[in-house]
């Protein structure tokens, strides 16, 4: 019997490690698109990009660990077709491979910015430890860069060009950074902190080309005709699910892999993981695609389950992280699209050190520490209860979590 696992980041590595755990033995292939053994993605713009940690610290396992749990580990290697009838994929190398349950962990691909000049040479995107040493070496090498986007990537770009010395432009089409996120009043905290470190951040324009000059691009081009000089422009504008694959293979598609809580797709022996899986989240009673690196960390333990016949439910809430010069936040939890703007603060948001708790109506439903630690458990503990807060509690520094439902 043969298990195969589809896509080398942080989900697929994990989903061969819960897998040997759980006792399977079998025959265990995991085929990996990009050249490098399976690697955690945070740091590729954050410690990494600022040359502060080797690249070892990235991989999830190091080669002698996939050789230790007899993990066929095929590196570069792009699973091109699933064939359902046949239990077989097709291989980039050509091989037809046989599989008993395939798991998808396929992750997802950087959004590209559909204006002219957006080929250009000094034209670049950051998802892979490739894209992040190439950044790298650019802003040791440029005197200025354009970020197009102020989504997180953009945001820790823009935290390390600064500590690279290099001037930044910050070209967003919101009027905050991290609007749809957070809501004006705490995205307006990290228009002042980038504000503060110098960067020149601009809202509400539109990038209407790329300007370039003997095949390299010298900036960008707003809608309203101002020109934004730049010696490299980097897109943050977000990512897509790779489903091609699932599409292709006529599994159900929506924005993500669509799977149940137990991570199945709509075919019996096929699970999908992590950025790719738009997954039934019970709580929510509705379908979630998380692209944060919990979710492809805590999948896989579902996931794995799953793929062995035993009955498991993925119902973590959502949660992520960010470090952006001294700042560094977690969020956890989720708000409604459009819901955003109720927010309770507990703490100081002008020396950005605060918790922030998104209610709706009297419930929260997110809550956001910024530079205030160990409290994910209670705010996690509130979301889930779903009871009722009291605002004024809630608030106040000196009242413990646990106190402040009604
Ligand atoms: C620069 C950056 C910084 C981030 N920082 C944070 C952060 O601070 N906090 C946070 O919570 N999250 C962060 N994230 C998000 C987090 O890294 C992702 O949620 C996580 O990487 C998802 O893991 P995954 O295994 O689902 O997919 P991926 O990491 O995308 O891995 C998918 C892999 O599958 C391969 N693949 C695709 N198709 C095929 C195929 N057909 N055959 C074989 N292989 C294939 C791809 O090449 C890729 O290697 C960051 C992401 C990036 C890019």
């Amino acid at each position: 019997m043969t298990f195969v696992i589809a896509g080398g980041g942080l989900a697929a590595a994990k989903t061969a490690e819960v897998l040997r755990e759980q006792g399977y033995d079998g025959r265990l292939v995991l085929a990996c698109a990009e050249p490098h053994l399976p690697y955690e993605r945070p740091p590729l713009s954050k410690d990494y990009l600022q040359g502060k940690s080797e690249r070892d610290k990235v991989f999830v396992h190091d080669a002698a660990w996939y050789q230790s749990q007899e993990v066929d580990l095929r590196l570069g290697t792009e699973v091109t077709a699933i064939d359902r009838a046949g239990h077989a994929l097709g291989l980039s190398g050509g091989e037809r491979l046989g599989y008993a349950k395939l798991l998808l962990a396929t992750g997802a691909t950087p959004r590209r910015l559909p204006v002219p000049g957006a080929d250009l040479d000094g034209v670049l995107y950051l998802r892979t430890v490739d894209d992040s040493e190439r950044l790298r070496d650019t802003l040791a090498a440029v005197s200025s860069v354009a970020i197009v986007g102020a989504g997180w990537i953009g945001l820790e770009v823009a935290a390390a060009a600064r500590a690279a010395g290099v001037r930044v432009s910050v070209l967003e089409a919101e009027r905050q950074p991290l609007l749809r996120v957070l809501g004006s009043r705490i995205a307006a905290v990290f228009s002042a902190l980038h504000r503060e470190h110098d960067v020149d951040l601009r809202l509400g324009v539109q990038v209407s080309e790329i300007t370039g000059e003997h095949g390299r691009a010298t900036g960008v081009r707003l809608a309203d005709g101002a020109h934004v000089a730049a010696d490299a422009v980097i897109v943050g504008i977000g990512a897509a699910p790779d489903t091609g694959l699932a599409a292709a293979a006529g599994l159900r598609v929506d924005d993500g892999i669509v799977v149940d809580a137990g991570l199945r797709t709509s075919d019996p022996d096929i699970f999908a993981a992590g950025d790719v899986a738009n997954a039934y989240h019970p709580l929510y009673d509705a379908h979630v695609r998380v692209e944060h690196w919990a979710n492809a960390l805590n999948q896989p333990a579902v996931a794995a389950r799953s793929m062995l016949g035993q009955d498991a439910v993925y119902d973590r809430l959502p949660y992520f992280y960010t470090d952006q010069y001294d700042l560094g936040m977690e969020y956890t939890g989720l708000t409604r699209p459009g819901h955003n703007d109720d927010v309770v603060v507990r703490g100081d948001l002008d020396s950005r050190e605060f918790i922030a708790f998104w209610l709706d109506g009297d419930r929260v439903v997110a809550g956001m520490n910024v530079n205030v630690w160990d409290v994910t458990s209670p705010i996690q503990e509130l979301i889930r209860s779903g009871r009722p807060v009291d605002r004024s509690r809630l608030a106040d520094p000196a009242t413990p979590l646990p106190e402040t439902t009604l």
